[in-house]
């Protein structure tokens, strides 16, 4: 009876403390300073983090999420046959931990003064955009053509190694005035153990924060895979934002030598252009797309084949999910582009 009673508040307490740990971090979040010094932790221990499992050729990351939610599951019902709340408090002490490591090495981040505050903010004409639309399709045809082909005629990158080598390099040349962070000297990317179910679901890459390691969906097209894994490498920076990690893996591959890695960013700013124009102009968003090259239709086309094989929840740019948020975004008068598209232009300035 009495053990009983032990383990009852135990188990309470640990539910306990994992709500003020919610409610400890959402009032850190409130303080620069506290933020400030997250920032610090990750640029100080980020070289040993990424260096620490680098040597596996395996994801360590998602072998201990696969662990943990196995783990987890297993508790959870033991808890239930025995009807012992024992197993609960060790489920929440479990997620105590993954939830105070997480905070730590990652989630404070993500409050950190925006890339946007470094660059002049300003109001953005829709011409600015038709005209950044229409450069970018014009470096996208010209660069395609020089690009390596599969037998359909796909664009096929070859050696991914040497491109994240020169995501690497690039990462030391980004200009001061938008990243002060130091950069990563060790290579980790690796390729995700849960390639088939991240297709399904339309992800293409993630990062890892519990081990550092930027992973990547193999199977997604090469027009995209480049430029996601510039995109998970910037994170390994410590860009905690989705669209500021998109910005900063732009500019790694903008000033790169891969043409391929050029290639696969400058496509991904052109679609962000198109998405941004459709807000307004959906007949030059349109126009835009037939005026692909004949290469960068093939590639759009065995995208858009990728997306529909598996359930075809990659978003295609005329989604009815995205319609609608379009039309609710025109409907009181005023139109938010994208943060990375904001980022773009403000960049090209
Ligand atoms: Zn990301």
């Amino acid at each position: 009876m009495d053990t009983n009673r032990t383990i009852n508040f135990n188990y309470k307490l640990w539910a306990i403390i994992l709500v003020a740990q919610f409610l400890l971090f959402y009032a850190l979040s409130k303080f620069p300073g506290a933020i400030n010094f997250f920032s610090k932790l990750f640029e100080w221990k980020k070289n040993v983090h990424t260096a620490l499992f680098s040597a596996e050729t395996i994801s360590v990351g998602d072998l201990i999420y696969i662990l943990l939610a196995s783990g987890i599951l297993i508790l959870f019902l033991l808890s239930i046959i025995k009807r012992n709340k024992a197993y609960l408090k060790k489920i929440l002490i479990a997620l105590n931990i993954f939830y105070l490591v997480y905070q730590c090495s990652w989630g404070m981040l993500y409050f950190q003064p925006p890339i946007i505050n470094h660059l002049k903010k300003r109001n953005i004409q829709n011409s600015e955009i038709e005209a950044l639309t229409l450069q970018y399709l014009d470096t996208c045809r010209s660069q395609r053509a020089l690009l390596r082909e599969d037998s359909n005629g796909v664009f096929k990158v070859i050696n991914y190694k040497a491109i994240q080598q020169e995501i690497l390099n690039q990462q030391i040349r980004l200009p001061k005035t938008i990243s002060n962070k130091k950069p990563v000297s060790i290579l980790d990317v690796k390729s995700s153990l849960f390639g088939s179910l991240m297709s399904e679901t339309g992800i293409l890459g993630y990062y890892n924060p519990f081990t550092a390691e930027a992973q990547y969906n193999p199977d997604v097209p090469s027009t995209q895979l480049p430029f996601t894994i510039a995109h998970e490498m910037a994170h390994q920076l410590g860009f905690a934002r989705e669209q500021e990690a998109s910005f900063i893996g732009f500019l790694c591959a903008k000033q790169s030598a891969s043409l391929e890695l050029q290639y696969s960013a400058n496509l991904y700013a052109l679609k962000s252009l198109i998405r941004a124009i459709a807000m307004t102009d959906e007949a030059f968003a349109k126009h835009i797309i037939q005026s692909y090259s004949e290469p960068m239709k093939r590639d759009r086309a065995y995208e858009v084949r990728f997306g529909k094989k598996h359930s075809g929840m990659i978003s295609d740019f005329f989604g009815v999910t995205n319609d609608l948020f379009l039309k609710s975004n025109q409907q009181d008068g005023s139109i938010t582009y994208s943060y990375f598209v904001n980022l773009l232009i403000l960049y090209h300035e």
